[in-house]
């Protein structure tokens, strides 16, 4: 039995694991993945940090060779034992028993496969913002532009969100951020490109955003177009040919371009059953976890049961650890006033 069984080892599971551990509590992650760390172990240049995903993750990670880890195990099921712990149940039918538990599945990407107008998956020059992270971060350079002396790119926000069609209305909050840091480091790799964003809305929520933003159209000459592309089709030489109609001015335009960046949301992950002595986890319009109310963001209607991170909603990493932070304190809160494992400080 554990204090706390935190479900899912990325960035918001490690952080909350790290605090709980830190202080004094016994502590398993299940991660159904094979390895920890989820999405943000994937990326090259996090915003506005300017340091690699692996090093934001190894300082959440900092104690974990404390915990008991449990990698390629999908919890399917919790419910509640005669005695009053929890149990959750795996994918392969093993049962882990927990004084309390935190839901820390974070989200998924969109399949862009599904925006087929985009062509992703059918024009090799057409990648999604994750595979412009991994290209980064192997050191390869994304596009073939040997053929041109001022190459062009587009950077395509909103794919997969605030879009009925995809059955979405949210807004995956990071991406306009991440669209312009993407600008910014074709412009780099590629000095004499141009490049343009495609938006709908810009969204410079946090502190520094705006500031990037604002250096990226006057000091790195980026192009921002307020506008929603209808189709991405093969021209002349290889190069893309998209369609789009500027919004702010009323007309329609065309812009041919060696590469497209999709900027894919984020997507909720699969939920986690509850047995009838648990209430449901509830989950909002777009399937993201619903904690028991804005203001008790880190509770659900079970008693010991705790939710941290993105598989709320979309988060940007500070919002992430926070959160986590924040689901750790309420987890202690509670471990102060169950009666004490062997294990356990209290
Ligand atoms: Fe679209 Fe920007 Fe929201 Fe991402 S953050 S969904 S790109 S408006």
């Amino acid at each position: 039995m554990t204090d706390c069984l935190i479900i899912g080892g990325g960035l918001a599971g490690l952080e909350c694991a790290n605090t709980l551990i830190t202080n004094g509590f016994d502590v398993t992650i299940a991660e159904a993945g094979a390895t920890l760390g989820g999405h943000v172990a994937q990326w090259h240049e996090c915003f506005p940090f300017q340091r690699t995903g692996p090093e934001i993750v190894s300082e959440s990670a900092r104690q974990i060779d404390r915990a008991t880890v449990l990698t390629g195990t999908k919890i399917v099921r919790l419910d509640l034992a005669p005695n009053g712990n929890l149990v959750a149940t795996t994918a392969a039918g093993e049962r882990i028993e927990a004084r309390t538990i935190v839901v820390a599945t974070g989200f998924e990407l969109f399949d862009a496969t599904i925006k087929e107008e985009l062509g992703y998956g059918v024009y090799p020059r057409v990648i999604t913002s994750a595979e412009l992270e991994r290209a980064w971060a192997d050191g390869r350079l994304p596009f073939d532009t040997s053929d041109s002396t001022a190459p062009r790119f587009a950077i395509v926000h909103c794919v997969g969100s605030r879009d009925l069609k995809c059955h979405a209305t949210h807004c995956s909050k990071v991406c306009c951020m991440a669209g312009i840091k993407a600008a910014r480091e074709l412009k780099l790799h590629y000095p004499t490109c141009q490049v343009t964003n495609y938006y709908m809305d810009l969204r410079m929520f946090d502190t520094g955003y705006e500031e990037l933003y604002h250096e990226a159209q006057t000091q790195q000459n980026v192009q921002f177009v307020r506008g929603r592309i209808s189709e991405i089709s093969l021209g002349n030489k290889g190069r893309l040919k998209l369609k789009s109609e500027d919004t702010l001015l009323g007309i329609p335009i065309a812009d041919r371009v060696h590469g497209v960046v999709l900027m894919v949301g984020m997507q909720p992950t699969s939920a986690i059953a509850c047995g009838d002595d648990l209430p449901p986890i509830e989950q909002n319009i777009n399937g993201f976890v619903s904690a028991l109310s804005p203001l008790r963001a880190n509770e659900t209607a079970a008693e010991r049961i705790f939710v941290a991170g993105a598989c709320k909603g979309p988060k940007n990493i500070g919002e992430t650890l926070a959160d986590a932070r924040a689901a750790a304190a309420k987890v202690m809160e509670k471990l102060g006033k169950c009666p004490p494992t062997p294990s356990s400080p209290i």
